[in-house]
């Protein structure tokens, strides 16, 4: 499917976004409805967005204005739960990360920070609430992890961690993961994580502990 239509698919009308969203004199009913509406195509016959870029633009003319007040609607909710999660934590000396995949939604961008309202959040605002803001940086050459580093760290201000993964195809060899690593941390990058264990080979392991070196 494309872009625009599986971003349709992801829109959640529960109660409580429903309700997060007439608070700010929206209609949930009436956008729902013509988030279903807009669908019925694709259901029943073909995709109409195929090859139309995913923008609020596009969403606004599919839609109407209103969808950009439910999209700032997911946004402001996401920062408020994730305040009060961090205020909680500080009680209890807990620091509270946020694993930012922006740079998952398109493998080729460079400046992921961009298009992370396509996942719901406001950067601005999650990197003022959050001790750690960490992004998911699965990519393949150590140069791609150099220029991502240095996107984040241009647009935060937050202490910023990063997921790597040490597998392919986000990982070819042992000197890649060294070098990244290096990058990473000469970037200011104070937590690094590496993620899908269950799926490593004991050898990734042996990488990982050579670029921790
Ligand atoms: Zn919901």
């Amino acid at each position: 499917m494309s872009p625009i239509t599986e971003f349709l698919l992801s829109l959640c009308f529960c109660a409580s976004c429903a309700s997060r969203y007439d608070a700010l004199n929206g209609d949930s009913d009436a956008l729902k409805s013509k988030v279903k509406q807009a669908l019925e195509v694709f259901m029943a016959d073909s995709d109409p967005w195929m090859g139309v870029k995913l923008s609020k633009e596009s969403l606004a003319e599919i839609l109407g204005r209103e969808i950009l007040t439910y999209l700032l609607m997911r946004e402001n909710s996401l920062t408020a739960l994730y305040r009060e999660i961090h205020s909680i934590a500080q009680e209890f000396l807990v620091k509270v990360k946020f694993f930012d995949s922006s740079a998952l939604l398109d493998e080729a961008s460079l400046t992921p920070l961009d298009v992370s309202w396509i996942a719901g959040h406001d950067n601005e605002e999650m990197n003022k609430a959050v001790d750690i803001f960490q992004p998911a940086l699965y990519r393949d050459s150590p140069e791609e992890i150099a220029k991502l580093a240095a996107h984040y760290r241009k647009e935060l201000t937050a202490p910023l961690g990063a997921s790597l993964s040490p597998m392919y195809p986000y990982n070819k060899s042992r000197d890649d993961l060294v070098a990244k690593v290096k990058s990473l941390r000469e970037s200011g990058f104070v937590d690094l994580d590496f993620y899908l264990l269950d799926t490593m080979r004991p050898r990734d392991l042996t990488w990982i502990d050579a670029a921790l070196r």
